[in-house]
């Protein structure tokens, strides 16, 4: 399905470690055009970003070892919207428990890392998430959450949003132009969630 809406939007994934293809795949369904970020000349003339699902910690050090990590917080204090996925919605966050690694630190949010135990390190679950309900999407019902050792949302500020919870916990959330999933939207064929992330950006003129 091609949206022509979004057709004028550049999105850059970052594409350092972990599931960034899949997000590229997924926002050319949508209609909008992909760029892999790895270099800082990467990021320029972007209309958004998304940090992708992986290794927090890892992603973390190679966005400071490649000097994107100044940069990209640079552009998020700005206003550029991102969307962060598991290991993103870690970076994104402004703390997490019991860890000190390096973070973006741009959404009121604490996390918590591999949240769910070692029991259930990844699982499905049909999330009610009513943000959802994108005009551009005829699909309605529960969202497919696919759960790999990921994070969860401890506390957040009173300028976040939660929009899905699980089992008590939240698991998605927006502050002003990000949004975060500890789930893998880029792993379904469900394309509601990046079509409510590329709905967020505003068209610079
Ligand atoms: N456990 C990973 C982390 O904390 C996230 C896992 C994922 O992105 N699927 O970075």
């Amino acid at each position: 399905m091609s949206n022509s809406r979004f057709e004028n939007l550049i999105i850059g994934v970052l594409a350092l470690q972990g599931a960034f293809h899949e997000h590229a795949v997924a926002l050319e369904k949508c209609g909008a055009t992909a760029r892999k970020v790895r270099r800082r000349r990467d990021l320029a003339g972007l209309d958004a970003l998304i940090i992708p699902g992986g290794e927090s910690t890892t992603i973390g050090k190679l966005m400071v070892s490649y000097h994107l990590l100044e940069e990209i917080k640079g552009l998020g204090a700005e206003g550029l919207p991102m969307l962060g996925t598991c290991a993103g919605l870690v970076m994104l966050a402004r703390e997490v428990v019991d860890g000190d690694q390096p973070l973006l630190g741009l959404m009121d949010i604490k996390v918590r890392r591999n949240a769910f135990g070692r029991q259930v390190r990844s699982f499905e679950s049909a999330l009610e998430i009513p943000a959802l309900a994108v005009p551009e999407e005829t699909v309605a019902g529960p969202f497919p959450g696919i759960f790999i050792r990921a994070p969860w949302i401890e506390s957040a500020g009173l300028g976040v949003d939660i929009l899905a919870e699980y089992d008590g916990h939240a698991v998605a959330a927006r502050q002003d132009s990000m949004l975060v999933t500890a789930f893998h939207p880029e792993l379904t064929e469900d394309l509601r969630l990046h079509l409510l992330f590329l709905g967020m950006i505003k068209v610079r003129s």
